[in-house]
């Protein structure tokens, strides 16, 4: 990172116990300003402590937080340019949308004219101008989430620290309110710190990613690196489909030592006595199951060298009922070469899941 770039958010050997619960296990990372940085993991991976340590509601047992090149570690949090957006987002049901967005304004005795300026603004900025006037119960659980973003925003924080914020909404509108958040981050150019156990939440929404297990990170980079260049096993598992194919294995089907993957959509399944293409590597297997999933198909196939590798097909011609035939059936696994990646052996210290 060149020295002129401003680093909004720096952990060093972030460490935090609770009694005997190491929760957070020597965390370093860096957030760009104006990044819209993910921390990805499964449930109790110390995510939300992390959170809670940058916006200063727990004391790290040890290391150091820094925002914007300042070190707050023991400051408190009203002493932080930073809001956080929980999941129970608590609106005041008898205030109107403006004044649930206008209260914190309130309490720091900002004038009257520019808290309502504000509030307008803010609620302009997640596309709800027009609202202002409504109560909480009058909209639906994606627009009052969106209230909650704005009352967040109104305060004009350098960071933003959003834990599972689309938690409580369902699918569909989770889906529609990722886009939405991505587009307002880029708008308003506040660094956002999400919090998602989900990996296609993460993939959808990031600029980059660090990816939790045990209180440790294991990677951070790009959505693209984190799903195509997975630097261990757990990350290869938990972002996507791991596909693992390990030394004795390995060494079978691609020739290679070591601990390779193959991405699920990347492999075609042909014909038993077929031969792979130049550039194409192959395995034999038995399809032990079939998963119609509306719009693909997986197929789950064990290799004659022992692994069982996940093979994704997109139903562009096949309907669900010739799939069914197939289970139980001998076939060849093809993909090209330049789609194995070698699965980097986590240090010895590291816990596999
Ligand atoms: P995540 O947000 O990734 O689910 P958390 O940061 O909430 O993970 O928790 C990490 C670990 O720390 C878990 O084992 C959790 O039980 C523990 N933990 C979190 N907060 C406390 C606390 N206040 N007291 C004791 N243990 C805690
Ligand atoms: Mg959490």
């Amino acid at each position: 990172m060149a020295d002129s770039e401003v680093v909004a958010v720096r952990l060093r050997a972030v460490r935090k116990e609770f009694g005997d619960v190491v929760a957070v296990d020597g965390v370093d990372l860096d957030v760009r300003d104006g990044e819209f940085m993910t921390l990805l993991g499964p449930s109790g991976s110390g995510k939300t402590t992390v959170l809670r340590m940058i916006a200063g509601f727990e004391l790290p047992t040890a290391g150091t937080v820094e925002l914007a090149g300042v070190d707050v570690t023991r400051r408190a949090p009203f002493e932080r340019d930073v809001n956080t957006v929980f999941q129970d987002y608590a609106l005041f049901p008898h205030m109107s949308v403006l004044d649930n967005i206008a209260y914190g304004l309130r309490v720091k005795k900002v004038g009257r004219k520019e808290r309502t300026a504000r509030a307008l603004e803010a609620l302009e900025s997640v596309r709800l101008g027009g609202y202002g006037a409504r109560k909480p119960a009058q909209l639906s659980g994606g627009q009052r989430q969106r209230v909650a973003l704005a009352r967040a925003l109104v305060n004009r924080p350098r960071v933003l620290l959003l834990d599972e914020p689309l938690g409580a909404l369902d699918l569909k509108l989770r889906e529609q309110m990722q886009v939405e958040l991505k587009a307002i981050q880029r708008q308003v150019g506040i660094t956002f710190l999400f919090v998602t156990h989900d990996q296609e939440e993460a993939l959808t929404m990031s600029d980059r990613i660090a990816v939790f297990s045990g209180g440790r990170i294991e990677q951070v980079g790009s959505p693209a690196e984190v799903y195509e260049k997975p630097a261990t096993p757990f990350v290869a598992g938990f972002v996507g489909t791991s596909n693992l194919l390990v030394d004795r294995v390995a060494e079978q089907v691609l020739g290679r030592t070591g601990t390779w993957s193959v991405r699920p959509e990347k492999i075609r399944i042909a014909a038993p006595d077929a031969v792979p293409g130049p550039g194409e590597d192959g395995a034999p297997g038995t399809v032990r199951e079939v998963v119609y999933v509306g719009s693909a198909t997986r197929f789950l196939v064990d290799l004659d060298a022992g692994a069982t590798l996940v093979a994704l097909r997109q139903n562009q011609q096949t309907s669900s009922m010739d799939v069914q035939d197939v289970r139980g059936a001998r076939v060849l696994l093809v993909w090209a070469k330049e789609h194995e990646f070698e699965v980097r052996t986590p240090a010895a210290d590291t816990p596999l899941p």
